[in-house]
């Protein structure tokens, strides 16, 4: 049992952000993703490998720690926070992490406009209600395929059931549900029309992924690479894709269909660079602050926060991140037996 539900509100978040963060290329940054865990109950063949090694729960920053992190992020203007993974709901008492920082949302008088998730789903059976009631309005859920067998060889584990009915779940919930998909060559390319037909039949906007080549997989990731310009063209001789002037500040470009009455967002880190706009910052579960998902600067948050002076070295390596994020990523995609990129997996990062 962990004392995160005694932790105060504190009034700092309340109040209008004393200095905002703002990185060297004049980007606000007001959205927080915070992974609480690298370990998953799934296996995605693109994210890591069967044979995963996890870090020790030591180095793994405590709900306390997530938490008092998170707070000092809203008292610099963080206005949204992702919590993501590896799969957050594997972590044990997780919604206790969300009912505390839910208590900062607009909505209840403080300072947060969102608190949001991306899961894989599997455990959304048994987490969607109280993360509703907890003040989480929308979540993000990773479905790649709706067929049994692919869903298998994809994950390596035989979860979709499990997954829809998580899904369901949200839905029930009064969660809306956003589906990302990544796009992989010759895997699930023939299944990306069904799959959006499927989800907006449901409500549920589609936004498609590049695969990207962070760290080692087993399987060659040039194989794996389908990229979204020739989706796109494929989905037109179906359907009328109309520019939508939906945006989340984010990496997605967003388009309507008219058919469907549903939204697709392609994110294209190799066919289109988005990073201009970005507003973001990610913190692994070690409290590793990295300024981009594409690059290899960092901060450590977790040796500021268990110094002699937290608030004060949180603040400084906050700083510090601001002047050391870079202005754009610098992924490849076009070398057949290459290194990955970077070597941590986005089940580090978070996605
Ligand atoms: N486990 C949760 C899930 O799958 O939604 C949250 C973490 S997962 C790392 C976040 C997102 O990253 C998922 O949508 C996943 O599909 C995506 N992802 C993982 N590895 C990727 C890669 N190499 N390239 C592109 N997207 C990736
Ligand atoms: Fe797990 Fe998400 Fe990575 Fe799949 S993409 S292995 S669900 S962390």
């Amino acid at each position: 049992m962990t004392d995160i539900r005694q932790r105060d509100v504190m009034d700092l978040a309340r109040t209008a952000p004393a200095r905002p963060l703002v990185d060297a290329f004049q980007r606000r940054i007001t959205y927080l993703r915070l992974s609480v865990t690298d370990r998953c109950d799934l296996r995605c063949t693109y994210c890591m490998p069967e044979r995963m090694t996890f870090l020790p729960r030591k180095d793994v920053l405590t709900l306390e720690e997530l938490y008092d992190l998170a707070t000092g992020f809203i008292a610099r203007g963080v206005t949204k926070i992702r919590i993501t993974g590896g799969e957050p709901l594997v972590r044990r008492d997780i919604v206790d992490l969300f009912r505390a920082l839910g208590r900062h949302l607009v909505s209840r008088g403080g300072a947060l406009k969102e608190l949001t998730l991306t899961t894989n789903a599997t455990q959304l059976g048994a987490h969607a209600e109280d993360l509703a009631k907890a003040g989480v309005e929308r979540v993000n859920i990773s479905l790649d395929t709706l067929d049994r067998e692919h869903f298998e060889r994809l994950t390596r584990r035989d979860a979709l059931p499990q997954v829809l009915e998580g899904i369901a779940a949200a839905k029930d919930a009064g969660l809306k549900v956003k589906l990302n998909a990544v796009a992989l060559k010759g895997v699930n390319e023939d299944e990306i029309e069904g799959l959006i037909a499927w989800a907006h039949g449901q409500g549920h906007d589609v936004t498609l992924i590049e695969v990207m080549p962070l760290g080692d997989v087993e399987e060659e990731r040039l194989d794996q690479y389908l990229p979204l310009d020739a989706v796109k063209s494929r989905l037109e001789q179906r359907w009328t894709l109309e520019p939508s002037d939906a945006s989340t500040g984010g990496p997605a470009r967003y388009w309507d269909i008219a058919e469907t009455g549903g939204r697709l967002g392609l994110i294209t880190p190799h066919t289109g660079n988005f990073c201009e706009g970005c507003n973001r910052l990610r913190v692994t579960a070690t409290g590793q602050l990295y300024p981009c998902l594409g690059g290899a600067e960092r901060v450590d948050l977790r040796a500021a926060l268990r110094s002699d002076e937290p608030e004060k070295q949180v603040a400084e390596a906050l700083n510090r991140a601001l002047t050391i994020k870079p202005e754009k990523h610098h992924f490849r995609m076009d070398q057949r037996g290459a290194a990955p990129h970077l070597p941590r997996h986005m089940s580090m990062t978070g996605g």
